[in-house]
């Protein structure tokens, strides 16, 4: 069984190894060594931001406008990005599988043509990297 640890270090349920590759896989976990994976997203709320964000979007894609069953991190997790809806987009799994890591602006580029809103879009995309911006500056 692999370790697992929240964003502030505690200890939550072990997981399988391929649970925690699967995670790591997806830019949500790390590796703190061989036996130990340390989560990059709050497992307790993600949930609700995620049901939140669908929400806020009316369930429908920002990229394309078709119905969105999944959430687009704007600021990737593996960047640092945050689970709050702020840098939530509701997205269909195509365009979330299809963005893949990429940054938030080089497929607003490729979707201008089909997003329902690109002003909201675009606006959204700016408000999660200067609330980003932020962030990291208070840490530093
Ligand atoms: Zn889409």
């Amino acid at each position: 069984m692999i370790t697992v640890l929240n964003t502030d270090g505690q200890e939550l349920t072990p997981c399988l190894p391929h649970r925690a590759w699967r995670e790591v896989n997806r830019f949500r976990a790390v590796w703190i060594d061989e036996q130990t994976i340390k989560l990059l997203y709050n497992p307790f709320s993600f949930r609700d931001y995620r049901k939140a964000a669908l929400k806020r979007d009316k369930y429908t894609c920002s990229w394309c406008g078709l119905p969105a069953t999944t959430v687009d991190h704007i600021i990737p997790a593996s960047k640092g990005g945050s689970d709050l809806p702020v840098n939530l987009l509701a997205a269909c799994s195509e365009c979330n599988t299809k963005r893949g890591n990429r940054s938030a602006f080089s497929y607003f580029k490729e979707k201008a043509h089909s997003a329902p809103n690109i002003i909201k879009l675009c606006y959204r995309i700016l408000i999660a990297k200067h609330g980003h911006h932020q962030t990291n500056q208070k840490v530093i």
